[in-house]
């Protein structure tokens, strides 16, 4: 008992999802001592759903990976599994015999009916009906824990990360570009398997005209349209792409890494699906979208200045559009002022 309510202190006291799980990984292994422990995010996408092995407990040891980032070499198609897929379908516990007289139970943790981790577990002995409810009662401890750091992280209008959990996210990214700078790109293409142009990418998004809406439809219809363009930006990004509401009409997309063409693709694929969507009275809504590379030595000022550069360029040239901060200096149409200043940096 004593031991359960430490465990339960100690995940109580994290409010980042990697230090969550490995607090909940403790609590585990304490108190249930399984044979193989595997929490795991689940993204539900438009066509698949994918899950990411975030934290647990295998043949190699305890391991911990970043909760925010999903590695893609830790991620597969949940369908590949078939226990975890009647999980998702079920959307409660599930348990498989195995053949060494072992068995493996999972439990889904749900937020509004959908599957958003589960926790995997090989056990050698049947438990007693105490020690199941034991367990139940932590995994749902975790769900819980899990909902509020949600509620405290979500924009409550578009439940898309809000602004303040920005600057922590970029800077993961950020460090992530520095090691993977520091490992040697050999590293950092194998651990990835990336082409070797590939790099992460910030975008700004910006309503185009988005007071005539108001002025014409009023505030709450506006805020309407916020709702489904959020909607529309979840379905048309990849899962693992960090969207984020930045301001009152503002969206912010961190790309996974990839090419410049590729970005630039997946940018202008949400630019005509949000033009292709009716939002309901209003009709039909363009935004405009600037972009740039993230470097290693970016602040998220920096960064953004880059993509909002981009952004205003598109705005003054017609809106509707998506430009690359980089391929606009390349072409001359605008002045390398960034550029300039990482030099006098360098020097
Ligand atoms: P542009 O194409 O140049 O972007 O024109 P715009 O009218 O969209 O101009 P701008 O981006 O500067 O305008 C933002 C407007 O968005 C101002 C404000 O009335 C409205 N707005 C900001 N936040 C909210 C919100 O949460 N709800 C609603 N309904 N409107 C908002
Ligand atoms: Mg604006
Ligand atoms: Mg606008």
């Amino acid at each position: 008992m004593l031991g359960l309510i430490n465990h339960v202190v100690r995940i109580s006291a994290r409010r980042d999802r990697t230090e969550i799980n490995s607090a909940m990984v403790d609590a585990l292994m304490d108190l249930f001592a399984p044979e193989r422990l595997t929490i795991y995010r689940c993204y539900t996408g438009k066509r698949k759903t994918i899950v990411f092995a975030c934290a647990g407990y295998g043949p190699q040891g305890q391991f911990l990976r970043n909760a925010y980032l999903p590695d893609h070499h830790f991620c597969q198609p949940i369908d590949r599994d078939p226990l975890l897929r009647q999980c998702r379908k079920e959307l409660s516990a599930v348990l498989d015999y195995q053949e060494d007289g072992s068995h493996r139970i999972i439990f889904p943790v749900l937020r509004l009916d959908e599957p958003i981790y589960f926790i995997d577990l090989v056990l050698s002995d049947e438990f007693s009906a105490d020690r199941r409810v034991t367990l139940m009662g932590l995994i749902e401890y975790f769900g819980n824990h899990i909902a509020l750091l949600d509620y405290g992280e979500a924009d409550t209008l578009t439940g898309l990360a809000s602004r303040k959990t920005f600057d922590k996210h970029l800077f993961e990214l950020l460090g992530q570009a520095a090691s993977d700078e520091l490992l040697g790109n050999e590293h950092q293409f194998a651990r990835r398997t990336l082409a070797p142009d590939s790099n992460h990418w910030l975008a700004v998004c910006d309503i185009d005209h988005f007071k005539h809406i108001n002025d014409n439809f009023g505030h709450l219809i506006g805020d309407e349209v916020l709702i489904m363009l959020s909607q529309v930006m979840r379905q048309s990004f990849r899962f693992d792409d960090q969207l984020f509401r930045f301001g009152g009409e503002e969206f912010i997309a961190l790309l996974q890494p990839t090419d410049r063409a590729s970005a630039q693709a997946t940018l202008d694929r949400f630019r005509s699906d949000v033009e292709k969507t009716v939002f309901s009275r209003v009709g039909h809504v363009t935004v405009s979208i600037g972009f740039s590379q993230l470097l290693s030595c970016d602040t998220p000022t920096d960064v953004i200045e880059r993509a909002d550069e981009a952004l205003y360029y598109a705005k003054r040239n017609g809106r509707n559009q998506v430009a690359c901060y980089e391929q606009l200096i390349t072409d001359g149409r605008l002045a390398a002022r960034e550029i300039a200043k990482g030099e006098v940096e360098l020097f």
